[in-house]
């Protein structure tokens, strides 16, 4: 007997060094101290034995019970630690390990776009006024000239809502709007805002923004028009490379685009200008006189000026971005890309 225990306790250390899962620690617990188990038929055999081989063999007996309980409990602790050991390496986070670079928010391009022509117009002397998005038609079009069957009518491309009622198509009916408010001369006003027209392509967005500018006062003339403007395109674009081309809007006369110095090439002629040399930046004229009549300006000897400005053009060529859809895609790539200008707040380009 005394042999048969020492096999047991050699096969049951073989059997524990072996096992591979918690089944494994299981299936040695029944088989060495389960109710048939090796140890518990042993211990039946004790009966047949003499009292003196009892005490020696049960004494050795007990011995093996105890090893086999304690060696499965030691090693059902260390195989739950090396399981969880295992977990832990491959979750195991490398705290030597550099961050990855926060992305930090800023205000979008047309924004500080925006932001900055509006500071700079009203250190010029421009006040901000406002007006609905939801636009009626005679503000529209109507009061600015444009009578209905006209041709402009239909190149605006126009959302309607349900006639009379459209999204504005410019900001120039914030003209009306603050003419028929605001009575007293001088009237000095730029209209920040968004537009809407049923356009999509690499230059044009269905939504846009423009900046509308009004003045009126005793005695405006083109003079007027043309300083104010060189000197507004000269503080942003630091350059004398201004031009005014004849052109034609409905609620100006005479009306002219504004050219200036391609900022990509700087006049030599690149892709971006279509090798003229020349960007056309903005739109402007004297304000026509029934415009003047419709926003209950009376008094003949007053006249105005007008321009309007597209925000995302402006941006394109501050921004240096190509495309204006890129303005609306949200790609993080464009929204924290730097203006190359004084002015603009310094966004971290890395980020
Ligand atoms: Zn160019």
């Amino acid at each position: 007997m005394l042999q048969e225990i020492g096999t047991i306790q050699t096969s049951f250390d073989t059997d524990l060094k072996s096992i591979s899962s918690v089944q494994d620690l299981e299936g040695i617990k029944s088989k060495y101290l389960g109710k048939t188990g090796l140890i518990p038929q042993l211990y039946k055999q004790l009966g047949r034995l003499s009292p003196e081989e009892k005490k020696e063999i049960g004494s050795k007996l007990n011995d093996l019970r105890h090893k086999a309980q304690t060696g499965l409990s030691e090693a059902l602790i260390a195989f739950e630690e090396k399981i969880f050991l295992e977990k832990s390496r491959k979750n195991m986070v490398d705290m030597t390990l550099p961050l990855p670079k926060a992305a930090y928010g800023g205000r979008h391009p047309i924004t500080q776009t925006m932001e900055y022509l509006i500071e700079l117009l009203a250190q010029m002397g421009f006040d901000v006024g406002e007006g609905p998005e939801l636009e009626h038609e005679d503000f529209n079009f109507t009061y600015l000239n444009i009578p209905e069957h006209h041709p402009a009518r239909d190149d605006h491309d126009t959302f309607y809502i349900q006639k009379p009622w459209l999204l504005r198509t410019h900001t120039s009916p914030v003209q009306i709007h603050y003419m028929k408010k605001y009575t007293e001369l001088p009237i000095q006003m730029i209209a920040p805002g968004r537009v809407y027209r049923a356009d999509d392509d690499a230059t044009h967005s269905p939504m846009f923004h423009q900046i509308e500018g009004l003045w009126v006062d005793k005695g405006i003339h083109f003079g007027h028009l043309k300083a104010m403007i060189k000197a507004f395109l000269q503080e942003i674009f630091e350059m004398d490379q201004v031009r005014f081309r004849p052109s034609f809007f409905p609620f100006t006369e005479p009306s002219a685009e504004v050219d200036i110095g391609c900022v990509f090439c700087n006049g030599r002629g690149c892709r971006v200008c279509k090798q003229t040399g020349w960007l056309e930046v903005m739109g402007s004229g004297l304000v026509h006189p029934k415009v003047l009549q419709y926003g209950g300006v009376e008094d003949p000897a007053v006249s105005g000026l007008a321009f309007g400005l597209g925000v995302e053009r402006l941006t394109m060529l501050l921004f240096r971005i190509p495309d204006m859809r890129m303005l609306f895609d949200n790609d993080p790539r464009v929204l924290t890309k730097a203006a190359r200008h004084r002015h603009f707040p310094h966004i971290r380009e890395d980020a």
